[in-house]
């Protein structure tokens, strides 16, 4: 399992390490999949949209530039004896799915309590845009999330809730507009305690909907 596991891994990590294709190659596959969706891209409306997308996918994906663990190791700071439960509730995001390139659009729940060190709050949310800002599945998301911030902070628990809908499910296949998806992580006192993760749950309003074990 783990052997099969690490050479997905690496076989990843070798296609991202080839060459980056050029701005030009980018925008020549932007005009094939539009004249795969029927479409002249030599016409007046469309000419200059390769170009277009190709800077949109420089924002989009432009968490692929940062580590987030460095970063959060950067800006930590230390508690000053607070030994509450932090939570930052409806950070909103924007992703993209990894299986058809469609818009992942939601709010991220981080709760966690501290050991002896916190982030501000621009922090968090800087956090979650630097996951959101790849080719994502929700899931592995939201579990990035929160072994980051126990990674870094080594807080005695990590608790994260993303909500999102997912274009991919609204505008096509199943056609299933105004779902939502829910996941979670929850580490240490939040997977362990009960009242702990539901002191979270209700903070953010989703009191007892949520299980300790893992991602759900
Ligand atoms: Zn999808």
């Amino acid at each position: 399992m783990d052997k099969a596991v690490n050479n997905k891994i690496g076989r990843g990590k070798s296609a991202a390490t080839t060459r980056r294709p050029s701005r030009g190659e980018a925008e020549e596959a932007v005009r094939t999949l539009i004249r795969w969706a029927g479409d002249d891209p030599e016409r007046e409306g469309l000419i200059a949209t390769p170009a277009r997308v190709v800077r949109a996918y420089e924002e989009w994906f432009a968490g692929y530039k940062d580590n987030p663990r460095d970063y959060l190791k950067r800006t930590f700071e230390e508690t000053g004896g607070y030994d509450e439960v932090v939570v930052l509730r409806d950070i909103r995001f924007e992703s993209h799915c990894e299986h058809h390139l469609a818009p992942i659009i939601g709010r991220v729940h981080i709760g966690y309590l501290p050991r002896n060190r916190v982030v501000g709050i621009s922090k968090l949310a800087r956090l979650v845009e630097v996951y959101a800002r790849r080719l994502q599945i929700q899931e592995k998301m939201t579990a990035e999330i929160a072994s980051c911030l126990d990674a870094v902070l080594k807080p005695h628990g990590v608790a994260v809730v993303t909500e999102a809908t997912h274009q991919c499910m609204t505008t096509r296949g199943i056609h299933k507009p105004g779902v939502t998806m829910v996941t979670s992580r929850m580490l240490g006192v939040f997977r362990d305690r009960a009242e702990t993760r539901q002191e979270f749950l209700s903070a953010i309003g989703m009191r007892g909907s949520i299980h300790g074990n893992g991602s759900g």
